[in-house]
């Protein structure tokens, strides 16, 4: 087994991963370092947990260690899709860089321009941005990137997603052709093949087992759920999330929830919160500052359940999340495999649950077969749904009478068949609801079963 101390890492870089309390690379570090190392590009094919980050930032200090920064020159870049990334590498670099003076700027945006440009200004080592905030920068004239020698791209396949790719291809030539290249990427689409082969050279390609293979302590499983009416679908489906959550108990320490949509986040942390769940929201609408307390609050396990959108989350860096749940089945069947990513790290165990409307089959069809896995059919925690209490009695009863008994009960029948009560009133039996329908006051009806049972 490769050992760090064989990687030819500067003594200064090895003692840092000694104290962050790293034993062996991973894969991708064995794989990557060396090419790296020797100057040439990289093509590294991994997600993240995997390790990934420290497979460029190791080399990188390691060959930055020697000569010196210019004014407005940074001498390596790295670019990342979203602020949270850039943050996470730009943590790794001072991990790393503890016992060396490289320097480092963060651009990003929510960050002040004014205090970057005092350090581009001086000139720095690192220069970890995304890729907006950059050409803002550049176009203000502020930056120079003629002297870069290393440039990383980390997750390209997120960058695809997030239409950066023009504005990828126009730093690459903005930087000198002699620059040595490390790219990341979770996949290879097309477009990404594209831009590999037009701006790499002669990479050594290093590919680690997609999360997907490597993650088998992770137990996954699904809820096929079905709302009592269409209307209620949302509000249903939040209760079964909190059945999900209740029903793991304390072996639930922490968990991300993930919504596809910002305004889902938003409404289910705060009907979490309603419900006196320890939750908050992350999503690309809050602001910087706010993304990072939150952030930092749920690493520091102030917070429970962080209720996030596939951008937010990209890339965070959290140890040891012991669930996640899926409130949505996410649209890229490979968002699924970075979602459940989350939890189960490091060979730890962990727990991913999907709810799955029937609108979802589809996309959840297309998770299972990425994974070539059937994910277990977990039974609906929440009993099934009593008969429609009347939010208008008066007007619903005036409907009812208009409509014949057998009509309206149909629909509720097939949703409730556990529901011995519906089952009698559809044969007729003794406490068939004349007149009121499914309509009937529920405590009406339990009076009856009561009184039957008893
Ligand atoms: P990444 O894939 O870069 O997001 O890294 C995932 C996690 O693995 C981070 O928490 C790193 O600090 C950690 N990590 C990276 N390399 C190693 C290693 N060789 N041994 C143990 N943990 C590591």
């Amino acid at each position: 087994m490769t050992k760090f101390s064989d990687l030819n890492l500067n003594p200064k870089v090895l003692k840092a991963i000694d104290e962050a309390g790293y034993e062996t690379p991973t894969p991708i570090q064995a794989g990557a370092i060396p090419s790296a190392l020797e100057g040439k590009d990289v093509l590294g094919i991994a997600q993240t947990g995997t390790g990934k980050t420290a497979s460029f930032t190791l080399p990188m200090i390691t060959l930055l260690a020697r000569g010196r920064a210019r004014a407005r020159m940074p001498r390596s870049l790295v670019l990342c899709p979203t602020r949270e990334l850039a943050a996470q590498v730009a943590e790794n670099f001072d991990t790393y860089t503890k016992h060396l003076k490289l320097t480092k700027a963060l651009l990003i945006g929510g960050v002040s321009f004014k205090e970057q440009d005092a350090l581009i200004d001086r000139g720095v080592d690192v220069l970890i941005a995304t890729p907006g905030r950059l050409l803002d920068h550049f176009e203000r004239g502020k930056l120079l990137l003629t002297g870069v020698q290393i440039m990383v791209v980390d997750e390209a396949d997120r960058m695809l997603d997030m239409g950066f790719i023009p504005d990828i291809e126009r730093i690459f030539s903005l930087t000198p052709f002699t620059r040595q290249t490390l790219f990341f990427s979770a996949t290879m689409a097309p477009e990404i093949e594209r831009i590999t082969n037009t701006f790499l050279s002669a990479p050594a390609r290093i590919e680690v087992a997609r999360q997907a293979t490597a993650s088998e302590t992770i137990e996954q499983g699904v809820v096929m759920f079905k709302a009592s009416r269409r209307d209620r679908e949302a509000s249903e489906k939040r209760k079964v999330l909190r059945a999900l959550i209740d029903a793991e108990g304390d072996k639930c320490t922490n968990a991300i929830i993930f919504c596809n949509r910002k305004t889902d986040v938003d409404i289910c942390a705060k009907s979490l919160k309603k419900y006196g769940y320890n939750a908050a929201p992350i999503h690309g609408d809050l602001d910087q500052s706010q993304r990072m307390r939150t952030l930092d609050g749920f690493r520091d396990g102030e917070i429970r359940l962080l209720v996030a959108s596939d951008v937010a989350a990209r890339g965070l860096d959290i140890p040891s999340v012991s669930h996640v749940f899926n409130f949505d089945v996410p649209g890229h069947a490979e968002d699924y495999v970075h979602r459940i990513g989350r939890t189960g790290r490091a060979g730890r165990e962990g727990k991913a649950f999907t709810i799955c409307t029937g609108r979802d089959e589809k996309a959840f069809d297309a998770v299972e077969t990425l994974i070539q896995k059937q994910i277990t059919r977990v039974e609906n925690p929440v009993k099934p749904v009593k008969p429609v209490k009347p939010a208008k009695p008066e007007k619903q009863v005036a409907d009812n009478e208009q409509t014949p008994p057998e009509k309206k009960q149909r629909a509720p029948r097939s949703e409730n068949k556990s529901s011995g009560r519906q089952s009698r009133a559809g044969r007729g039996g003794d406490n068939t609801v004349v007149g009121m329908g499914d309509h009937l006051p529920s405590f009406i009806a339990l009076s009856f079963e009561e009184r039957r049972a008893g």
